[in-house]
């Protein structure tokens, strides 16, 4: 289902180096917005940690974003020392195989993570690369995105219901 992640986590921060390593994941795509900062910019606590601590496992990391503002990506890229794409148009291909490239990997070792379907996640699955969800930072988002949240959290309601209905 191309609107379904194959995993959907409260944060980054949960996803941790043995899930990684059970779905033989080696590669990270990140988003920015809302996905490592919030409204101000700020990277989340932990955050940094989280990255170095996957990279001495051997984790590669890059990130694609959908703005338009190089400043604010390079500035979390650097600060978390990793490469990045910007003004990427997901759900476009192109900024994940890009990105596909830099890591030198195969799709299928790759998963991107980010807070939105319409973008990150339907990306990712239209690039056969495993799709992350997770929740937005912070709701005082754009108002594009606003107009779009109604929608998605309409999706992740019935995508948790099937997740739901497998368990059983
Ligand atoms: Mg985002």
């Amino acid at each position: 289902m191309l609107l379904y992640p194959d995993f959907y986590f409260n944060n980054i921060r949960e996803i941790k180096l043995e899930f990684l390593q059970t779905h033989n994941i080696k590669g990270l795509i990140l988003d920015v917005d809302n996905t490592l900062i919030d409204y101000d910019k700020k990277l989340e606590e932990g955050t940094e940690q989280w990255v170095q601590e996957l990279k001495k496992a051997g984790i590669k990391f890059c990130i694609v974003s959908n703005t338009n503002k190089r400043d604010k990506v390079k500035q979390v890229a650097n600060t978390l020392d990793i490469p990045y794409f910007y003004f990427a148009k997901k759900p476009l291909k192109k900024g994940f195989m890009d990105a596909k490239k830099k890591l030198d990997l195969k799709a299928e070792n790759i998963a991107a993570i980010g807070d939105q379907i319409m973008t990150d996640v339907i990306g990712a699955n239209r690039c056969k690369m495993y799709s992350i969800l997770v929740k937005p930072i912070a709701e005082k988002d754009i108002f594009i995105t606003r107009i779009k949240r109604p929608i998605e959290n309409k999706i992740i309601k019935s995508y948790l219901k099937k997740v739901e209905k497998e368990k059983v």
